[in-house]
């Protein structure tokens, strides 16, 4: 499930809160840092004298934020238990998603997919984490073509011939999050739905690629974007990706359209998602006032998403949900 509530009511301001965040984050790193003593405990809890631990890696991530580059907070890089438990989390995701695959078919009502998703999340032993969120009223969001995410599942939504929906499954598991979404296509899709269903996939596929220690969330938005653009779609701008493991929603903010060299530094232990929306038509957005939360194109036209739960490793990343 994507973030962030903020947008939902201004889409500019929540910009700015999202720097702000981020600065604040930074000031607090550098005042744990002082504080820590080279034969401290590490802050990771590997129990290890910090200088025997995590110096040497907070020393270059230092060096990258000396260079003006934004990065990542201690709060933002997970340690090997904690690892553990959001793979965990992502793997019931992952299994509740295959478990929709099976069973969604023209004719079922987003509803249904609802009570789907809310049961087999409870039988693998965990809680749906959209349910009761910021006020989400269901246990999973249900996009359907011109809905670009955040779409309520409802009695009176019927799949129909031709649909294009997004199933966005958010799992809490031992009080660790999951989160991962895909596209089905309902019976008979056209042509031109079919191949931005596609696109919308490799876009994602792309920008995992760019997932790499000491690259920069950017590199991974930029082959996002390009993908998109090659393909003549838009690339939603005022909603993006999370970080996410402890939390549903955490920092950093993930776009998929900054420039490469750009945005935060990705180290070894961050958890976040990739899960870029691609609209057939132009990138503008609005939000259903009548419920608070559906996101709609503008235009009218498609929208499609994947999202893939990721972590940086030391020579690339790991798949958590999918
Ligand atoms: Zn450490």
């Amino acid at each position: 499930m994507l973030t962030y509530e903020i947008i939902i009511t201004d889409c500019n301001k929540c910009a700015g809160r999202q720097r702000q965040g981020r600065r604040q984050n930074e000031k607090e790193r550098t005042m744990k840092m002082e504080k820590l003593g080279r034969n401290d405990h590490c802050w990771c809890g590997s129990g290890k004298k910090y200088k025997q631990c995590h110096e040497a890696f907070d020393e270059k991530i230092h060096h990258f934020e000396l260079e003006g580059h934004m990065v990542p907070t201690h709060e933002m890089i997970k340690n090997p238990q904690q690892i553990a438990g959001i793979r965990e989390s992502g793997r019931i995701n992952t299994l509740v998603l295959d478990y929709v695959a099976e069973h969604i078919r023209e004719g079922m009502t987003t509803a249904e997919i609802d009570r789907l998703v809310d049961t087999k999340t409870r039988e693998l032993g965990g809680i749906p984490a959209p349910l009761g969120y910021e006020g989400f009223p269901k246990s999973v969001c249900t996009s359907i073509n011109n809905q670009v995410c955040h779409g309520i599942p409802s009695e009176t939504d019927v799949l129909k011939d031709g649909d294009i929906i997004n199933v966005d499954v958010s799992t809490i598991y031992n009080g660790y999050y999951g989160d991962s979404s895909r596209m089905f296509c309902i019976g008979n899709v056209k042509e031109e739905n079919l191949r931005l269903v596609r696109v919308a996939k490799e876009c994602m596929e792309k920008g995992i690629e760019q997932v790499k220690p000491w690259r920069f969330l950017g590199d991974m938005a930029d082959a996002v974007n390009r993908h998109a653009k090659e393909n003549g779609y838009s690339v939603v701008i005022d909603i993006g990706g999370h970080g996410v493991g402890l939390e549903f929603h955490e920092d950093p903010f993930v776009s998929y359209v900054a420039p490469a060299g750009t945005e935060m530094l990705m180290v070894p232990g961050m958890i976040f998602t990739i899960e870029p929306m691609i609209n057939m038509g132009t990138a503008d957005i609005y939000v259903d006032d009548s419920n608070g939360w559906t996101i709609y194109t503008e235009d009218g036209k498609p929208s499609a998403q994947w999202e893939t739960m990721v972590l940086v490793t030391e020579d690339g990343c790991e798949i958590l949900a999918h």
